[in-house]
């Protein structure tokens, strides 16, 4: 007899705005997998952000942390939208995100960024300097000077009557080695297995540790080059010359920049997934960059693909299967060169469609 199908639980949680348009393309997406593949998937939705103020009147309800803590990985859509701005920092639906990633120890942040040839004229830089340029930046999440204590806002004691903003920018050495891994991993995985470990360990202390333990790593990794950078010749290279970059690992504060720096690459925010994973514990998360676009949320404008894409990355990063998440991410490129384009990508001569006409599209181009 044969074995039984391994059933893989996945969490999803739409969230707000454009979220429930583009999960439903995930869907979509995962049902054609699960047919093409023989691969059997549990998919169970859960509230999160401003859905769940709404309904239970906290943006991560309990049971929806619960769930995703024991599923086999958690797509989220996107959260957020002028109804819940005004509320307080802890009720608002970003905060839900936050607690998500902290509950799931999500320590690692990545987030590709590919020169798309078909978009080309979508990013600011030229078309000369951005081709294949191909960058996975990793950046820490859970450390570094936006936790770091002590912090505060407060007078100066004994002083002139003036105020003080303080931050602490720290690292152990524990949550290097473990992020520093998982770009380690990340990196072997892609074709030029090199990475670049970005700091600024000419003036921080926490950067000398942070570049101590990404080069003793080094060591368990004899196949992958590393090299390093400071951050601030990171920053001119990734804009000057992209393509000498293949995977980034870097701390939190120099990685928010980073990131999103490189994100001109591509240009459109769109087109852009994301994936936030732990040691192994607990599944990743897998998200689009973009926002819940609330002025076109519940219009079939939305751009699907960032949410396609990255659920390429839960089968490359999450379920072991690059083979699924190689064939998600021909598609889209299948659809782009048959010129099948959102408003958000559209530009003359080719073909202007809604988010569900573009799921089609996608599922048509995966068989
Ligand atoms: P957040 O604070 O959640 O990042 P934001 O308002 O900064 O939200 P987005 O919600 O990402 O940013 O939207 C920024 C702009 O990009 C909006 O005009 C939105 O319509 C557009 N946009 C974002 N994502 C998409 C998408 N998937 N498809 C089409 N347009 C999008
Ligand atoms: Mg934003």
């Amino acid at each position: 007899a044969r074995p039984a199908p391994l059933i893989h639980h996945l969490a999803l949680l739409p969230g707000d705005g454009i979220g429930p348009e583009i999960m439903a393309v995930a869907r979509q997406v995962l049902d054609h997998v699960s047919r093409r593949f023989d691969l059997r998937f549990k998919l169970e939705e859960h509230l999160v952000g401003g859905a769940a103020l709404d309904a239970l009147n906290e943006p991560l309800p309990e049971e929806t942390l619960a769930a995703c803590a024991r599923s086999d990985g958690v797509l989220l859509a996107c959260i957020g939208g002028p109804k819940w701005d005004n509320l307080p920092r802890e009720k608002r639906p970003e905060s839900g995100l936050l607690a998500l990633r902290k509950g799931l120890e999500a320590f690692a942040n990545l987030r590709p960024a590919k020169s798309i040839p078909q978009l080309i004229d979508a990013s600011p830089l030229k078309p000369d300097v951005v081709r294949d340029a191909d960058v996975m930046v990793v950046r820490e999440l859970t450390g570094d000077v936006y936790f770091g204590e002590p912090r505060g806002l407060h007078y100066i004691f004994q002083g002139n009557g003036e105020r003080e903003g303080l931050n602490t920018m720290i690292y152990t050495e524990t949550e290097v080695f473990r992020v520093a891994r998982v770009a380690f991993e990340v990196a072997r995985k892609r074709q030029r297995k090199r990475l670049c470990s970005v700091d600024k360990a000419n003036v921080l202390e926490s950067s000398q540790l942070w570049r101590e333990c990404v080069t003793k790593m080094a060591t368990t990794y004899p196949d992958v080059e590393l090299s390093h950078l400071y951050v601030d010749n990171a920053a001119m290279q990734l804009v000057r010359a992209p393509r000498q970059f293949d995977t980034i690992v870097t701390g939190n504060l120099f990685g928010d920049i980073l990131s999103d720096e490189a994100s001109m690459l591509v240009g459109s925010l769109g087109m852009l997934p994301s994936a936030s994973l732990g040691d192994g514990t607990y599944p990743g998360v897998f998200e689009p960059v973009h926002g819940s676009a609330p002025d076109i949320a519940g219009q079939d404008k939305a751009n699907p693909l960032a949410m396609v894409l990255s659920v390429a990355m839960l089968f490359r990063y999450q379920l072991n299967r690059s083979d699924v998440a190689d064939t998600i991410d021909a598609a889209v490129n299948r659809v782009l060169d048959a010129g099948y384009r959102t408003a958000d990508i559209m530009s003359g001569g080719m073909r202007l469609v809604g988010c569900r006409e573009m799921g089609d599209a996608v599922e048509r181009a995966m068989s």
